[in-house]
Protein backbone atom coordinates (compact mmCIF):
# COMPACT_ATOMS: atom_id res chain seq x y z
CA UNK A 1 0.00 0.00 0.00
CA UNK A 2 0.81 3.39 -0.66
CA UNK A 3 -0.51 6.63 0.52
CA UNK A 4 -0.59 10.12 -1.38
CA UNK A 5 -0.94 13.68 -0.81
CA UNK A 6 -2.44 16.55 -2.81
CA UNK A 7 -3.48 20.57 -2.10
CA UNK A 8 -4.82 23.12 -4.58
CA UNK A 9 -6.09 26.01 -3.89
CA UNK A 10 -7.31 28.84 -6.67
CA UNK A 11 -8.56 32.53 -7.28
CA UNK A 12 -12.12 33.18 -7.52
CA UNK A 13 -13.44 35.55 -10.90
CA UNK A 14 -16.29 36.53 -12.18
CA UNK A 15 -17.71 34.83 -15.46
CA UNK A 16 -16.64 31.56 -14.92
CA UNK A 17 -18.74 28.79 -13.29
CA UNK A 18 -17.77 26.89 -10.26
CA UNK A 19 -17.09 23.08 -11.21
CA UNK A 20 -16.04 21.21 -7.89
CA UNK A 21 -15.53 17.05 -9.01
CA UNK A 22 -17.14 17.80 -12.13
CA UNK A 23 -20.55 19.11 -10.83
CA UNK A 24 -21.33 22.44 -11.85
CA UNK A 25 -21.92 24.40 -8.07
CA UNK A 26 -24.23 27.51 -7.97
CA UNK A 27 -22.19 30.72 -7.05
CA UNK A 28 -22.01 34.43 -8.58
CA UNK A 29 -18.11 33.55 -8.62
CA UNK A 30 -16.46 30.63 -10.61
CA UNK A 31 -12.95 29.68 -10.04
CA UNK A 32 -9.74 31.54 -12.24
CA UNK A 33 -7.54 28.72 -13.93
CA UNK A 34 -6.11 27.25 -17.80
CA UNK A 35 -8.76 24.29 -17.16
CA UNK A 36 -11.90 24.31 -15.47
CA UNK A 37 -10.49 25.02 -12.50
CA UNK A 38 -11.77 22.18 -10.59
CA UNK A 39 -9.63 22.37 -7.23
CA UNK A 40 -11.11 19.53 -6.08
CA UNK A 41 -10.58 17.34 -8.98
CA UNK A 42 -6.95 18.73 -9.26
CA UNK A 43 -6.47 17.98 -5.64
CA UNK A 44 -7.62 14.42 -5.40
CA UNK A 45 -5.50 13.80 -8.92
CA UNK A 46 -1.89 15.18 -7.20
CA UNK A 47 -2.61 12.90 -4.62
CA UNK A 48 -3.09 9.34 -6.69
CA UNK A 49 0.32 10.98 -8.59
CA UNK A 50 1.82 11.51 -5.57
CA UNK A 51 0.79 8.11 -3.88
CA UNK A 52 2.42 6.42 -7.45
CA UNK A 53 5.44 8.69 -7.53
CA UNK A 54 3.98 9.78 -10.79
CA UNK A 55 4.89 13.05 -10.50
CA UNK A 56 2.02 16.13 -10.41
CA UNK A 57 -0.86 17.37 -12.15
CA UNK A 58 0.98 20.59 -13.64
CA UNK A 59 3.86 18.05 -15.18
CA UNK A 60 1.37 15.74 -16.68
CA UNK A 61 -1.03 18.00 -18.45
CA UNK A 62 0.94 21.69 -18.56
CA UNK A 63 -0.82 24.58 -18.71
CA UNK A 64 1.23 25.75 -21.34
CA UNK A 65 -0.32 22.68 -23.50
CA UNK A 66 -3.41 23.99 -25.66
CA UNK A 67 -5.05 20.91 -25.59
CA UNK A 68 -6.00 21.60 -21.38
CA UNK A 69 -7.33 24.48 -22.39
CA UNK A 70 -10.47 24.80 -20.77
CA UNK A 71 -10.30 20.64 -20.37
CA UNK A 72 -12.95 18.72 -17.65
CA UNK A 73 -10.73 18.27 -15.09
CA UNK A 74 -12.90 14.38 -14.47
CA UNK A 75 -11.52 13.86 -17.90
CA UNK A 76 -7.74 14.05 -16.82
CA UNK A 77 -8.48 12.25 -13.55
CA UNK A 78 -9.90 9.66 -15.88
CA UNK A 79 -6.29 9.63 -17.47
CA UNK A 80 -4.82 9.43 -14.21
CA UNK A 81 -7.09 6.40 -13.45
CA UNK A 82 -5.69 4.82 -16.39
CA UNK A 83 -2.49 4.91 -15.60
CA UNK A 84 -2.55 3.94 -12.28
CA UNK A 85 -3.97 1.14 -13.65
CA UNK A 86 -1.69 0.47 -16.08
CA UNK A 87 1.24 0.38 -13.10
CA UNK A 88 -0.97 -2.55 -11.10
CA UNK A 89 -2.21 -0.26 -8.81
CA UNK A 90 -5.87 0.65 -7.59
CA UNK A 91 -7.46 3.07 -5.54
CA UNK A 92 -8.13 2.30 -1.65
CA UNK A 93 -10.18 5.30 -1.02
CA UNK A 94 -10.04 9.03 -0.64
CA UNK A 95 -10.37 11.55 1.91
CA UNK A 96 -10.65 15.08 0.66
CA UNK A 97 -10.99 18.59 2.47
CA UNK A 98 -12.95 21.92 0.76
CA UNK A 99 -11.99 24.88 2.09
CA UNK A 100 -14.21 27.34 1.45
CA UNK A 101 -16.46 30.09 3.36
CA UNK A 102 -18.77 30.14 0.14
CA UNK A 103 -20.74 28.27 -1.09
CA UNK A 104 -22.57 26.33 1.11
CA UNK A 105 -21.53 22.94 -0.39
CA UNK A 106 -23.66 20.29 1.77
CA UNK A 107 -26.25 20.43 -0.53
CA UNK A 108 -24.13 19.07 -2.84
CA UNK A 109 -21.78 16.91 -1.35
CA UNK A 110 -23.65 13.48 -3.04
CA UNK A 111 -23.71 14.80 -6.53
CA UNK A 112 -19.94 15.29 -5.52
CA UNK A 113 -18.91 12.18 -4.39
CA UNK A 114 -21.16 10.27 -7.00
CA UNK A 115 -19.86 12.20 -10.03
CA UNK A 116 -15.78 11.69 -8.74
CA UNK A 117 -16.75 7.72 -7.95
CA UNK A 118 -18.13 7.26 -11.58
CA UNK A 119 -15.24 8.98 -13.15
CA UNK A 120 -12.83 7.07 -11.13
CA UNK A 121 -15.32 3.72 -11.84
CA UNK A 122 -14.88 3.21 -7.89
CA UNK A 123 -17.78 2.76 -5.36
CA UNK A 124 -19.33 5.87 -3.60
CA UNK A 125 -18.01 4.11 0.04
CA UNK A 126 -13.92 4.57 -1.74
CA UNK A 127 -14.74 8.04 -1.75
CA UNK A 128 -15.22 10.75 1.06
CA UNK A 129 -15.55 14.65 0.31
CA UNK A 130 -16.16 17.01 3.00
CA UNK A 131 -16.02 20.76 3.54
CA UNK A 132 -14.94 23.38 6.07
CA UNK A 133 -15.09 27.41 6.03
CA UNK A 134 -11.97 29.04 7.45
CA UNK A 135 -13.78 30.79 9.79
CA UNK A 136 -13.40 34.43 7.93
CA UNK A 137 -9.38 33.50 8.07
CA UNK A 138 -7.05 33.66 5.09
CA UNK A 139 -7.89 34.00 1.46
CA UNK A 140 -10.48 31.34 1.31
CA UNK A 141 -12.32 33.39 4.71
CA UNK A 142 -11.85 36.30 2.61
CA UNK A 143 -13.77 34.72 -0.39
CA UNK A 144 -10.45 35.45 -2.60
CA UNK A 145 -10.37 31.98 -3.20
CA UNK A 146 -10.92 28.34 -2.69
CA UNK A 147 -8.47 25.46 -1.54
CA UNK A 148 -8.84 21.72 -0.76
CA UNK A 149 -6.28 18.74 0.54
CA UNK A 150 -6.73 14.89 -0.18
CA UNK A 151 -4.79 11.99 0.40
CA UNK A 152 -5.28 8.80 -1.39
CA UNK A 153 -4.30 5.55 -0.34
CA UNK A 154 -3.28 3.07 -3.35
CA UNK A 155 -2.80 -0.93 -3.16
CA UNK A 156 -0.85 -3.39 -5.52
CA UNK A 157 -3.68 -5.49 -7.23
CA UNK A 158 -3.37 -9.02 -7.17
ZN1 LIG B 1 -5.74 23.47 -9.80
Amino acid sequence: MRIGFGYDSHRFCEGRELVLGGVIIPHEKGLLGHSDADVLTHCVVDAILGAAKLGDIGRLFPDTDAQYKDAQSVQLLKEVMAKLDGLGYAVCNIDATIVAEKPKLAPYMQAIEESLASHMNIDISQISIKAKTQERMGFEGREEGMSCYAVCLIERKN
